[in-house]
């Protein structure tokens, strides 16, 4: 895999670059401003949390990473900001590790049939989101066959990004 195919689908490891950071936290706060909603102090501390690694992160690594910051907040606060993001679309919940990562495609907006599929490396936890076909929809045709109403709202893969397929084939 080239490099520009690294670079556009899954982020870069470590820490983003703050240029970067700045960049997103721009395009949610209009996000917000687009769908009438507050783009509080608080939940754009969240969003720097998340959007400022390349892995999902939990709840209280957000909130401990605020307390070292010297940001010291409830819980509950932290996972009304975290609600607030998922809401506008701005971060997606990795369901198999109840994390939070930025959402890197805002194209793929709200739309039927649009929702990515979710791809997580599970050697440097760096997750991308791709297009999905027709996965949703075959699992709702797999589904109604067996008479059961599908709910489905994700599609998680695990497995391993170019960076970390590149580094077993050095070992
Ligand atoms: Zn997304
Ligand atoms: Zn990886």
């Amino acid at each position: 895999m080239t490099d520009a195919v690294i670079k556009s689908q899954f982020p870069a490891p470590g820490q983003q670059n703050a240029r970067r950071v700045a960049q997103a936290v721009e395009r949610v706060s209009r996000v917000f401003e687009q769908r009438k909603l507050r783009f509080t102090k608080l939940r754009q501390q969240v969003y720097e949390e998340i959007v400022g690694v390349h892995t999902s992160i939990g709840a209280y690594d957000i909130l401990e990473r605020l307390a070292v910051k010297g940001t010291r907040l409830a819980p509950i606060s932290v996972y009304r900001a975290i609600d607030a993001l998922m809401d506008a679309g701005v971060i997606h919940r990795l369901e198999s590790k109840n994390a939070f990562f930025a959402c890197r495609r805002p194209e793929h907006g709200f739309e039927k049939g649009k929702r990515p599929l979710v791809l997580a490396c599970e050697k440097c936890g760096s997750v991308a989101e791709v297009d999905s076909g027709d996965i949703f929809e075959t699992i709702g045709k797999m589904a109604a066959a067996a008479d059961f109403t599908p709910r489905v709202k994700f599609v998680e893969v695990s497995g391993l990004c170019p960076r970390c397929v590149g580094d077993n084939d050095q070992n």
